[in-house]
């Protein structure tokens, strides 16, 4: 199986080494695919523990404990999952399990401690958390956890869709979209190269955007080259469905996208069809 960081680059690209630091201390994860969230989280636990920079094959303890999901700082809780003996629920994530967690946090760690919400299903697979199972009493009474977390701490929670989550918990995090495997294959590799970092590149680079992506549909063809300029625009758009501002510039960059495709279907000559959508891909 392909790494999460070939997977899924723009997010592995958001939580890189460098940024990784500088993320909520509440992250959502929401989508149909709850394992590859689980993997997503670990992930992001290894990268705020590991302090030779994060390699992907990095095999300092931290990474390792991980990489074994044994690490001492990284909780995983359900209602299954991290359960005080004395606690007989077996149907939700109890208000007996958030005190523990709030004891838990009071004592001082060299660790960043994540934590990690989420269900299992009878067989002890990873699900998403819903109302139900993470109910209001429970929820409440960790929220002024979440909104001032002892340094070094970090929630992740996991689920389907965000309307299955308590609001005042949405409100608190930082939410991301994690497509389903099946959805984030689309190919991109002929024009990630180019696409990168598009919206950063100069105004006059315009030009080179313009030759670069004529070059490549002189070696694919004009229809595989914008089909995945419309997935890479796609996954951006997945990866960035919370920024209001992104999400509209990418919006209307897919508006451009199809329109390129309209024109070539029209008879349009290509490099005026490229130029079109060149500049419309440069406009702030
Ligand atoms: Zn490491």
């Amino acid at each position: 199986m392909p790494s999460l960081y070939d997977r899924y680059p723009f997010l592995m690209n958001y939580f890189s080494s460098e940024n990784v630091s500088k993320i909520s201390h509440c992250i959502l994860f929401f989508g149909s695919d709850a394992t590859v969230q689980y993997e997503l989280a670990l992930e992001v636990a290894r990268l705020l523990n590991c302090k030779e920079g994060g390699a992907q094959n990095c095999e300092c303890l931290n990474c390792r404990w991980l990489r074994e999901n044994k690490h001492p700082a990284v909780r995983t809780v359900s209602r299954v999952d991290y359960k005080p003996a004395d606690d007989k629920t077996k149907t939700v994530i109890s208000v007996r399990q958030t005190q523990e967690i709030k004891k838990d946090l009071m004592v001082t760690s060299d660790y960043h401690r994540v934590i990690i919400f989420c269900d299992r299903d009878d067989d002890g697979n990873i699900q998403g958390i819903n109302y139900r199972v993470f109910q209001e009493e429970a929820a409440n009474s960790l929220l002024k956890t979440f909104e001032e977390p002892p340094s070094n701490t970090t929630f992740i929670f996991l689920t389907k869709d965000k309307t299955d989550m308590i609001s005042t918990i949405v409100s608190r995090s930082q939410c991301f979209f994690v497509p389903a495997q099946s959805e984030e294959t689309r190919d991109i590799s002929l024009v990630s190269g180019v696409m990168q970092g598009y919206m950063s590149r100069d105004k006059n680079e315009v030009w080179d955007l313009k030759d670069e992506l004529l070059n490549i549909i002189k070696e694919n063809g004009f229809t595989p080259t914008i089909n995945q300029v419309e997935n890479y625009l796609n996954s951006l758009l997945k990866s960035n469905y919370d920024n209001a501002q992104l999400r509209q510039k990418l919006l209307n960059d897919l508006k451009a996208t199809a329109l390129a495709k309209k024109q070539d279907l029209l008879g349009i000559q290509t490099a005026g069809v490229i130029e079109n959508l060149a500049f419309a891909l440069f406009e702030v």
